[in-house]
């Protein structure tokens, strides 16, 4: 079994969706850093501070900041998956180091692939719960911005950064930033793509069935 899952792809790809899937089926914890950073945020500490004059119209983090939250929450686990983590070349070297100093490897890199134009379409559609961080869609779900999370009853709502302005940035900084992680993880023999065009349970049983049947030839980065 993988238990160290890495899913890349861009906005609205459905990688928080997938890593909670993953999560609640086969026990691996799973993280976000963008979660994270709106939580720290939310709470107003230095860290979200620091974080909201790079976010708050669609930009990356530096790569240290989103390091800090990353080990911050790693320490002592084993097993992961990280979603929109790491997000640029740099993040990816340190964590591969980072990992091999702790004895630990990454046991696959999913890249979930979607056409610009789908991106767009699902993130105006999207709905968040700022409660328990669960995503739904508008298209796919009868709801809309303030039904009641069925998770947790609170009032759904929109990313902040889910505008057509911020959207435009983030995709060309996933172009230039994330796709050679993506290519960085590819010549180690770790990627596998994914089309993220299919519903949720489509997705997930294509990662599923990779996760059971295809064992990867392990590298140690
Ligand atoms: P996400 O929820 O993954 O779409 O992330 C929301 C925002 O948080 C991104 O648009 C970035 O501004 C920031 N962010 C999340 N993860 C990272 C990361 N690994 N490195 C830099 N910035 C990040």
């Amino acid at each position: 079994m993988k238990n160290r899952i890495v899913l890349l792809g861009p906005p609205a790809s459905g990688k928080g969706t997938q890593a909670a899937l993953l999560a609640a089926t086969f026990g691996i914890p799973a993280a976000s850093t963008g979660a994270m950073l709106r939580h720290e945020k939310s709470l107003g500490t230095a860290l979200g501070v620091e974080a909201e004059r790079w976010t708050a119209h669609g930009g990356l983090v530096p790569d240290e900041l989103a390091l800090t939250i990353v080990w911050q929450w790693l320490d002592g686990r084993t097993r992961f998956v990280f979603d929109g983590f790491p997000r640029t070349l740099g993040q990816a070297k340190a964590f591969d180091a980072g990992l091999k100093e702790r004895g630990l490897g990454l046991d696959v890199v999913y890249l979930l692939e979607l056409s610009n134009e789908a991106v767009r379409e699902r993130m105006c559609t999207r709905l968040t719960c700022p409660g328990c961080g669960a995503v739904f869609n508008e298209s796919f779900h009868a709801m809309t911005e303030g039904s009641p999370c069925p998770n947790c009853g609170v009032a759904l709502g929109r990313r902040l950064d889910d505008t057509w302005e911020s959207l435009d940035r983030r995709l060309s900084e996933y172009r230039s930033e994330t796709l050679p992680v993506a290519d960085h993880y590819e010549s180690l023999g770790l990627l596998r793509r994914i089309d993220a065009s299919p519903s949720r349970d489509a997705l997930f049983h294509s990662l599923y069935e990779d996760l059971s049947e295809n064992p990867l030839v392990e590298v140690t980065p």
